[in-house]
């Protein structure tokens, strides 16, 4: 056997179920697949053009980013410590006002896709005006993407009415059909923002392409009330009502979803995207997470746009929703390490429905991996590497990226602090945790 590719690592963490981790096994990968998983004593019997050896190194799918809006990159920083509405009101929206066009999307979404395939993230689901720009920024940095056709209740640069916008979201779907690269997802932006006749052609849109659809959804306890009040009935009821709950609606936030929402959610199929740093900078609430996954609902993890996070780490996003999941249910067995780490890889590639060419490093699958450095002084000693590099590893520790089998990012390995270099740092870690 020959192959193009091997990565000989520390430890391989497949993410084909939530706990397995293989050390001293090698990835084999070949015309931009992954062709095999083995261990490192048996790759030495196959021919590769290339053999990269990372024996300190723990390997992953890449990450999946399930719910950002790309070019609010151009707006990091506005507004820190402003109330929601004053926020939206007296920044973003004049903001967005001024400068949205599809050179702003484009430019922000390629800023933003260089942040995010630094930080590991190898597949993004945006949701955001003049798409197509969008996909353009973020493939050009390297990642794939799905790219939301958004329908909104209000006129924009894009369009004036539902009607425009379900004819610029048809568009889409046409411009990118046989892409590789690109999906599209119909991206009603809220309940509170659509209305009844808006989401229904919503869903014949979604029903006519199978397509995925990506709404924010009971962010706010401000938004259930509004729903109560409007509709008599809450968000999650209403969308059930009109037909879009399926396994192909993509829930993000559902921040303050009641039990019967979640019921509906789990009845249908559908995923949620979890947006921790959002939802704490904007003061949102706490989502339900670990009563979501306990009741059979895929969860995503998603960093928002960076208006409201303020950066696109995924690792860090993950790491920050186990804990304070952990903390909001009061159960430090909620959670788990596994958990986390799936809902960042193929529970996102679940949710986007892109789980047939992503999220797990299996046979067959698009060689789209990362390598993070488990070597340094902020992760030694090692006793539990994919808690390791859940709790104790940063996206800095993310040296290599591979997409389609390709190498797109190689950092620098740190050399540590003189006098403790990383091979005496290892030295005197090793030592004791063999005395254990
Ligand atoms: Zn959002």
């Amino acid at each position: 056997m020959r192959v193009q590719t091997i990565i000989e690592a520390g430890w391989v963490m497949p993410m084909t179920d939530k706990e397995t981790v293989l050390p001293h096994h090698s990835v084999l990968i070949n015309d931009g697949k992954i062709v095999g998983v083995v261990p490192t004593e048996e790759a030495g019997a196959i021919q590769a053009d290339e053999i990269v050896r990372l024996p300190d190194h723990i390997i992953l799918p890449g990450f999946v980013n399930a719910h950002t809006h790309a070019p609010m990159h151009l707006l990091r920083g506005m507004g820190a410590d402003l109330p929601l509405m004053d926020w939206l009101q007296t920044k973003i929206w004049p903001a967005e006002g001024k400068l949205m066009s599809p050179e702003f999307c484009y430019e922000g979404s390629l800023v933003a896709g260089a942040e995010m395939i630094e930080s590991g993230i190898t597949c993004a689901s945006d949701h955001y005006f003049f798409s197509e720009d969008v996909a353009r920024g973020l493939t050009q940095a390297g990642l794939k993407c799905s790219v939301s056709g958004i329908v909104i209740g209000f006129p924009s640069a894009m369009a004036k009415n539902t009607d425009e916008y379900i004819a610029c979201a048809e568009a889409l779907f046409e411009r990118f059909q046989d892409n590789r690269h690109v999906r599209v997802t119909v991206g009603p932006h809220a309940p509170y923002t659509v209305d009844d006749e808006g989401l229904i052609k919503v869903r014949e849109l979604a029903l006519k392409h199978n397509a995925y659809i990506h709404m924010h959804v009971d962010e706010t306890q401000s938004e259930i009330e509004g729903s109560l009040k409007q509709y008599g009935m809450r968000p999650i009821q209403r969308l059930e009502k009109l037909g879009l709950l399926n396994e192909r609606f993509i829930s993000v936030h559902t921040v303050h979803a009641d039990d019967s929402e979640l019921a509906l959610l789990a009845r249908a199929g559908a995923s949620t995207v979890h947006c921790p740093c959002s939802n704490l900078k904007l003061a949102s609430g706490f989502s339900p997470v670990a009563k979501m996954m306990a009741m059979g609902i895929n969860v995503a993890m998603g960093t928002d746009g960076v208006a409201s996070n303020d950066k696109v780490d995924l690792l860090g996003e993950t790491r920050l929703a186990a804990m304070l999941g952990k903390a909001v249910c009061q159960d430090t067995t909620k959670m788990k390490v596994g958990d986390m780490l799936y809902a960042a890889t193929m529970g996102g590639a679940k949710a986007l429905g892109w789980n047939d060419r992503i999220g797990s490093i299996e046979k067959g699958k698009d060689a789209d991996v990362i390598a993070i450095d488990l070597g340094n002084v902020d992760t030694l000693p090692i006793y539990d590497p994919a808690s390791q590099l859940l709790y104790s590893a940063g996206r800095e520790d993310i040296t290599h990226i591979w997409v389609d089998g390709k190498l797109v990012v190689k950092k620098q390995q740190s050399v540590g602090l003189q006098p403790l270099t990383r091979e005496n740092a290892q030295k005197i870690t090793k030592t004791w945790q063999n005395r254990i």
